[in-house]
């Protein structure tokens, strides 16, 4: 038997209609690349929206249609993401920082038609444009001036596009399964990947990620989400902050910028925001610097890569702000678990606390995770055990776009496999161990080369701390240390070795160490250690 409740599809244009009758008059500010502050209300975005989505249905465009956007977290970006995709069609965030060559992929590979771009990025797309024969055209994300130079063929200004458009707009009523955004995987190895999610996982998850035991986001928050809306949905930001109507408050260009940073947390009040750790480590470093505390962030979110212990100490103890540790991935939408307290927990002691803060999260209603052996036999949830961390759930991707079933990227019993290394807790807290491609194996054992990265990274002289594993004649592989000194720090071999002493299992503690000035780091700030692998595949194992 059917139950008689209403079919109303799930879509993001209805939290355009939810949050335009509910919240008018909430705030969105913008930092511009000419550092001016763009300050207006939801009641002027939805509006703007309503004018892209016209402007956008009268170029000519088909339903599923993608749309590329190149651009930094600003006002415009996110009336890109509600017009385009609630219109019918797909917004294809491209991140700005990745190759030429990557991004010219990405653009063909997705047939995007048209391009919105950031006036900053002008000049890079016109280098690329001769390599992308289905763009018919490019919309700059600026006004008439923001076009003068450019040599770019068929260009219109943003605000001209929509100048002209009446602001109302009737949102079709679309399939919630239906395509509304896409986002390639980084792509270490091999070609990008495409994630192709639809409106019904994008709600879900904006339900998932506001709910207390995950962001908490609610309407006395004013949100700094510091993610790039390129980075996977910024984290479904957009679509949560609407739906509960919080302040919103984007950095432009200025995100990795402590002081820009700094001062938009105490002038707007901003009492969450969201980050991978390379963004915070700028941030408490400026705040250091000039002796200043971070008065109005109560909590931030971070995830995308593994949060330091020493990190969460320092927005603890120097700001009084709670670390929510996250972990999720482009193929995800991307959250899968989020740290939080639960029951009986507020009355650990503080350093029980921030042990679990070191750990991922714990997971969330709408994702089943499961830990599996190299026989794909189910690991316990003890806390010890560590297997392939595998997901399901309705943001989980089924396929990847174009790829479908040739991809291997998922179980025969339909789990996706993450190709991460975790183990989970007793009480369902979540800790990566590694990726399945970066776990060190020595002697047929595995060495969890993020462990060792953390435990390093507890040392106050040690800036960066990275592990791969080296070839090692007797155990097959042995785990390299790799250290970034903070500046002006002497520290020797022997005293990260009597540092780590104890603190990990011994057959862990690596050989060796080596001092670099810089490790390299992956468009999205991720450790990028395929690079490292390279930069030492001649070394030798000192044994
Ligand atoms: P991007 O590289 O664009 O951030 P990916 O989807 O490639 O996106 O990254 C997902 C991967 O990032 C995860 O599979 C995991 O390895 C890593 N990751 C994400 N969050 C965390 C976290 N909190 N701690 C450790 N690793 C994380």
């Amino acid at each position: 038997m059917r139950g008689l409740m209403m079919d109303n599809p799930l879509l993001i244009s209805s939290i355009v209609e939810h949050a335009d009758i509910n919240f008018p008059d909430r705030e969105i500010v913008s930092v511009m690349s000419d550092d001016l502050i763009h300050r207006y209300t939801y009641r002027d975005c939805f509006k703007r929206v309503r004018k892209l989505a016209n402007a956008l249905t009268s170029i000519g465009l088909s339903e599923g249609d993608r749309i590329a956007t190149i651009a930094w977290n600003d006002y415009r970006h996110l009336e890109a993401y509600y017009a385009i995709g609630g219109a019918g069609y797909v917004c294809h965030t491209i991140n700005p920082r990745l190759f030429p060559e990557q991004i010219v992929f990405m653009i063909n590979h997705a047939e995007d038609k048209w391009l919105m771009i950031d006036p900053l990025f002008i000049p890079l797309i016109e280098k690329l444009s001769s390599q992308i024969p289905n763009v018919e055209g490019y919309i700059v994300m600026g006004d008439e001036e923001s076009i003068k130079n450019t040599s770019l063929d068929n260009v219109i200004s943003y605000e001209k596009l929509i100048g002209n458009e009446s602001d109302q707009f009737s949102w079709p009523h679309l399939d919630e399964k239906s395509a509304m955004g896409l986002c390639y995987t980084s792509g270490t190895t091999g070609d990008p990947k495409g994630v192709l999610y639809n409106h019904r996982a994008m709600v879900l998850h904006a339900f998932a990620l506001i709910a207390p035991d995950a962001m908490n986001l609610s309407n006395r928050d004013c949100v700094l989400p510091v993610v790039p809306l390129f980075h996977v949905n910024s984290w479904g930001s957009p679509y949560g902050a609407m739906m509960v109507g919080a302040k919103i408050v984007y950095p432009g260009p200025k995100m990795a910028d402590g002081e820009t940073l700094y001062n938009l947390m105490e002038d707007e009040g901003v009492s969450v925001s969201l980050g991978v750790p390379t963004v915070w480590l700028v941030l408490l470093q400026y705040a250091a610097e000039h002796n200043k505390k971070l008065e109005s962030l109560q909590r931030t979110v971070i995830g995308g890569a593994a949060v330091p212990e020493s990190m969460i100490r320092e927005f603890h103890e120097k700001h009084d702000v709670f670390v929510q540790q996250a972990w999720g991935m482009t193929e995800m939408s991307p959250l899968g678990t989020v740290m939080s307290l639960k029951h009986g927990m507020q009355d650990l002691t503080h350093d029980a606390i921030v042990e679990l803060q070191t750990k991922q999260g714990r997971g969330m209603f709408g994702v089943e995770m499961r830990i599996v052996n190299d026989d794909q036999e189910i690991l316990p949830w003890d806390g010890k055990a560590f297997g392939a961390l595998q997901v399901r759930g309705p943001w989980v991707c089924s396929d990847y776009y174009k790829l479908e079933g040739n991809a291997g990227s998922h179980t025969d019993d339909g789990w996706f496999n993450t190709g991460d290394v975790a183990k989970i807790d007793p009480d369902g807290f979540m800790q990566i161990t590694d990726r399945t491609k970066d776990v060190i194996k020595s002697g047929g054992e595995w060495i969890s080369s993020i462990e060792i990265e953390n435990t390093a990274m507890g040392h106050p002289a040690i800036a960066e701390a990275a592990v791969i594993g080296v070839y090692s004649e007797k155990w097959t592989e042995r785990p390299l240390l790799i250290v970034v000194k903070n500046k002006d720090q002497k520290l020797s071999k022997e005293e990260i070795m009597t540092f780590m002493d104890g603190k990990i299992a011994k057959w862990w503690i690596p050989d060796d160490v080596v001092f670099i000035d810089e490790i390299p780091h992956t468009a999205t700030g991720k450790i990028k250690k395929t690079a490292l692998r390279e930069q030492f595949s001649d070394y030798k194992s000192a044994e």
